[in-house]
């Protein structure tokens, strides 16, 4: 992908069976991980400055997530889910009804975030045909998004790069503009604009008729669409009211922003808004299972639960007692050193050491983001925010100068051209502490010098 780096020799490459992301490029090959740092079989070293696409949220290699790990494993790794429930799954559960908001109460355990979306997509649907609305199926999302790669969470995706292939098979439910005040859609200010971007909502809803809208879904927070996208004061709320008045369900998509990386439990606490249901993943065992969840509430849960009493969806590896063991030790271990807290107070000194560059650098059109989830936008006109085109992408570059120098960081595109920017995700674990964030902005600095002065700007 991005790593210019011959880590590999060329005859270990042709003799590789592995289907890498990239098929013709070569990857450095992980060996181990400590912290905030991964090492390759050469011995170089890396900060996971995005946390591998933001899951690595309590770092590599701790002994405690070992033990509980060995432990499980010792007990049973495997039970199948219609013959067995397990001690680690149902302590999970109740761990995460203590973790969401509101009344969302009822975790059903999947494998990966996009299964999580898809189970919401298909709750939310299954929700409206036991109250006696089979019309109510379609989901709509916003532009900018990403919520899974699978058929039903790729529908719900305004990626278009990633639906191009597959756009057939696809519904069309992006259909609302993101809330992206650095390039607003409508060509507004904040606050004049009034929120015009949250009302596009109830005139998608009124286009399609509300008796065909099951569920809105949203990432609280854009993640690897936008890079770290904060939607203005009293956004959620709109829309909120919106969902309500049309009886549209509320999907957050916390897949990337669960678990405290924003400083927050969940990134939609930063709003006084409780959705229906919540999608989780990553950051959940942290990189240290494959596991997920859908996350549903009392009202969401009660008509199934007079009704069909059976949720259709499911995975053989849903609620794995191994999987949810380690969920389990990384929430206790989040809990423990107050990393929620923490990514709020180290996430203010990223931000304004991030900030800070953007003063020296043109190229740096913007700073954003919560907690330790944070964007950096690059520009080739600090008067009219153009991007710099695909060609030149300048993202690339950096990441590439960056990773050469021993810092991981992320792209952030929706492939959306002449509306999405050129950004990047900065988002280290969320126990890194300021002598590392030092260390990480100095090798972001050096890498935006250097492109920028090839760039001759
Ligand atoms: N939702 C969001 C917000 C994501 O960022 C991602 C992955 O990056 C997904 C869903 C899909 O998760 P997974 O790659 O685990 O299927």
């Amino acid at each position: 992908m991005i790593s210019l780096l011959t880590v590999y020799r060329e005859e270990e490459i042709m003799k590789s069976h592995l289907i890498k992301p990239f098929l013709d490029e070569s990857y450095p090959v992980a060996d181990y991980g400590q912290g905030i740092y991964l090492y390759d079989k050469t011995g170089k070293k890396y900060i996971d400055g995005s946390s591998g696409a933001v899951t690595a949220n309590i770092g590599h290699g701790i002994p405690e997530i070992a033990d509980a790990m060995k432990k499980q494993a010792e007990k049973v790794s495997f039970v199948y889910r219609s013959q067995f429930t397990s001690e680690p799954a149902e302590k999970l559960a109740n761990k995460l009804k203590d973790w969401a908001p509101g009344d969302v109460n009822w975790t059903f355990f999947v494998n990966s975030g996009s299964e999580a979306t898809e189970t919401a997509l298909k709750v939310a649907i299954q929700y409206w045909q036991e109250k006696g609305k089979p019309s109510k199926i379609k989901v709509l999302s916003r532009w900018m998004s990403y919520h899974g790669i699978t058929l039903g969470s790729l529908s719900m995706s305004g990626h278009v790069g990633r639906r191009a292939r597959f756009t057939p098979l696809l519904e069309d439910f992006p259909s609302v503009e993101p809330p992206y005040c650095f390039r607003c859609p409508f060509k507004q200010t904040h606050p004049q604009c009034g929120l015009m971007c949250a009302d596009e909502l109830e005139r998608a809803i009124l286009r399609e008729g509300a008796d065909h809208i099951a569920a809105f879904i949203a990432e609280p927070v854009i993640g690897a669409s936008g890079g770290a996208i904060v939607p203005p004061p009293g956004y959620y709320e709109r829309i909120k009211e919106i969902c309500d008045k049309y009886d549209v369900l509320f999907i957050a998509d916390e897949v990337m922003t669960g678990f405290g990386r924003t400083g927050k439990r969940f990134a939609i606490d930063h709003w006084a808004v409780v959705p229906d249901i919540i999608a989780v993943g990553k950051g959940l065992t942290g990189g240290y299972a494959p596991l997920a969840a859908t996350i549903i509430s009392d009202k969401v849960l009660a008509p199934v639960r007079q009704g069909s009493k059976i949720i259709m969806s499911g995975h053989t590896y849903s609620a794995n007692p191994q999987a949810t063991a380690v969920g389990l030790a990384v929430l206790n271990y989040v809990e423990k050193y107050n990393l929620t807290k923490r990514a709020e107070k180290t996430g203010d000194k990223l931000m304004s050491r991030l900030k800070n560059l953007k003063r020296h650098y043109p190229i740096i059109g913007d700073v954003r983001g919560k907690g330790l989830l944070t964007g950096v936008e690059f520009i080739s006109n600090v008067f009219n925010h153009m991007p710099f085109s695909s060609e030149v992408s300048v993202s690339k570059k950096i990441i590439s100068k960056c990773m050469d120098k021993g810092l991981l960081v992320y792209p952030a595109s929706a492939g959306i051209e002449g509306k999405a920017g050129d950004a990047v995700l900065i988002a280290p674990p969320l126990t890194i502490i300021e002598e590392e964030i030092n260390d990480l902005v100095t090798i972001f600095e050096e890498s935006v010098k250097e492109v920028q002065s090839e760039l001759q700007i």
